[in-house]
């Protein structure tokens, strides 16, 4: 077994991840941190919580401790860029916790905030700057941080910072870092660009690679529901006031459907908050601190807004609404079940996503277990997969003229419509035909049984609780 002793780190830092409690490498720490030490610039495919930022920041520190350099004015020796604020703040706090021993300096240079105080902070230079693109070219614009004196870049999140529209400040960033740097560039995917960016920046890189966490932790008991999309909030509010849910994040898939469910809630007595990236950053910090501390107890989130939160004792999360992307629901739901807890996910399904929870199965590798909602049985559960593998993929082969298979999809149409003008109207929409019809006639037989005061949502909790 690798130890953090065996990667060659320099003793304050042993100590201190001794008394943090972290007992050896992650596989992420344990292929970068030597290879950093020595130098080289790094590739690495990893995503948050595989232990990629102690990978960065450790190899920093251990060269600090051997030899300790002033850092020029205005300028830092390790520049760290970052999607977001939240992101930042955190690296920072990481950097703060794992050096304590050798008492770096860090500066935070991001949007949303005052420039002042940073410019004050940077006036001096420091060690570590942990910076967003955008703020840190505004302020290299007015002439008050320079890269004159950086010895190492590193990208975190890299694909994302693509998405965000970093890239042109990215480079013109880059052009300012002297030609003598070692480059770290860390994303979760890598699409083309990426490829483009390492190939223009990076110099002969270690390329490291940490499965994609295509597998969630067997701690967290998944589950869905399937339900009707303008019904989600109802449930959601339902389920929320259940005391099992502790502390919670519901993941929303826009910034606007997380300020409306913030309100559907308030209205149903809840009290949650909202972050995303159009609140200031001082709101977005005061949410994530509140929540921390436990005097918040639910938060609705964008991706964006989330990645690579790491909080405790999130005993649920939902996903209101489903990812385009599975990674991301895998990702979404490791914001449970942390520090050797367990936890509780529960997604929400209505008709236009179940092509998304067919590809969160398949990444996942198994069938999601269905909880019923008592009052929720609007949706029927899908067909089970057929037994024998289908030919042609399961499709079946399209036949006859172009002229024939117009009239057939016609046809398809018509006798769809009803149903579809069943859901606007509020009524549950059945299955036409088959087994699938039999399965939701007989489950609505048993939940009219049930009362619809609650025991019905305790019982379901418990089924969640128990892995349905
Ligand atoms: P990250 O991927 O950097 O967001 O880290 C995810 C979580 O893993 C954080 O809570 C870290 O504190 C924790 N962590 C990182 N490295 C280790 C380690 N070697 N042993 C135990 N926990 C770790």
């Amino acid at each position: 077994m690798t130890t953090f002793k065996d990667l060659g780190l320099a003793e304050p830092i042993l100590k201190t991840l001794s008394a943090e409690g972290y007992e050896k490498p992650t596989p992420i720490q344990a292929d970068a941190i030597p290879l950093t030490i020595q130098n080289r610039d790094i590739l690495g495919i990893a995503q948050t919580g595989t232990g990629k930022t102690a990978a960065f920041v450790l190899p920093q520190l251990h060269k600090m401790a051997i030899q300790r350099g002033k850092p020029a004015a205005k300028s830092a020796q390790v520049l760290i860029m970052t999607p977001t604020r939240e992101l930042a703040a955190q690296i920072a706090d990481s950097i703060k916790t794992y050096g304590r021993a050798l008492k770096p300096s860090v500066a935070v240079v991001v949007g949303g905030v005052k420039p002042g105080p940073q410019i004050k902070t940077m006036a001096r230079g420091v060690d570590f700057l942990v910076a967003t693109p955008g703020r840190l070219l505004d302020h290299m614009q007015s002439g008050a941080i320079n890269l004159s004196d950086v010895k190492t870049v590193v990208l975190d999140e890299a694909d994302q910072m693509l998405d965000l529209g970093f890239l042109p400040p990215i480079r013109r960033i880059m052009r300012n870092v002297p030609d003598q740097r070692q480059v770290l560039l860390f994303s979760a995917t890598m699409p083309k660009l990426i490829r483009g960016l390492a190939d223009d920046f990076l110099d002969n890189p270690a390329e490291i690679s940490v499965a994609p966490q295509s597998k969630p932790i067997e701690r967290i008991t998944q589950s869905v529901i399937f339900v009707e999309k303008p019904r989600k909030a109802q449930l959601l509010a339902r389920l929320l006031k259940d005391p099992a849910v502790e502390r919670a994040i519901v993941f929303t898939r826009t910034k606007h459907g997380a300020n409306r469910l913030c309100q559907q809630l308030e209205r149903a007595g809840i009290n949650a908050q909202a972050i995303h990236g159009n609140k200031s950053q001082s709101q977005r910090q005061k949410t994530l601190d509140a929540f921390r501390k436990g005097s918040l107890n639910i938060l609705i989130a964008t991706d964006i807004a989330a990645r690579g939160i790491d909080i405790d004792n999130v005993s649920h999360v939902f996903n209101y609404e489903l990812p385009e992307v599975a990674e991301v629901y895998v990702h979404r739901i490791g914001r449970t079940a942390r520090a050797g807890k367990n936890g509780t996910a529960v997604a929400f399904c209505d008709n236009n996503e179940r092509s998304l929870l067919r590809d969160i199965e398949k990444l996942t590798r198994m069938k999601m277990p269905v909880a019923e909602i008592e009052g929720f049985l609007d949706l029927a559960p899908p067909a089970e997969a057929p037994t024998e593998p289908r030919k042609n993929n399961g499709h079946k082969r399209a036949t006859g003229s172009e002229e024939t298979r117009k009239l057939r999809r016609n046809r398809r149409r018509r006798r769809n419509k009803p149903v579809a003008a069943a859901a606007e109207n509020g009524k549950p929409i059945a299955p036409n035909e088959g087994p699938a019809r039999r399965r939701w006639k007989a489950r609505g037989k048993t939940a009219a049984k049930g009362s619809a005061d609650g025991a019905g949502l305790q019982r379901m909790l418990g089924n969640i609780g128990a892995g349905v």
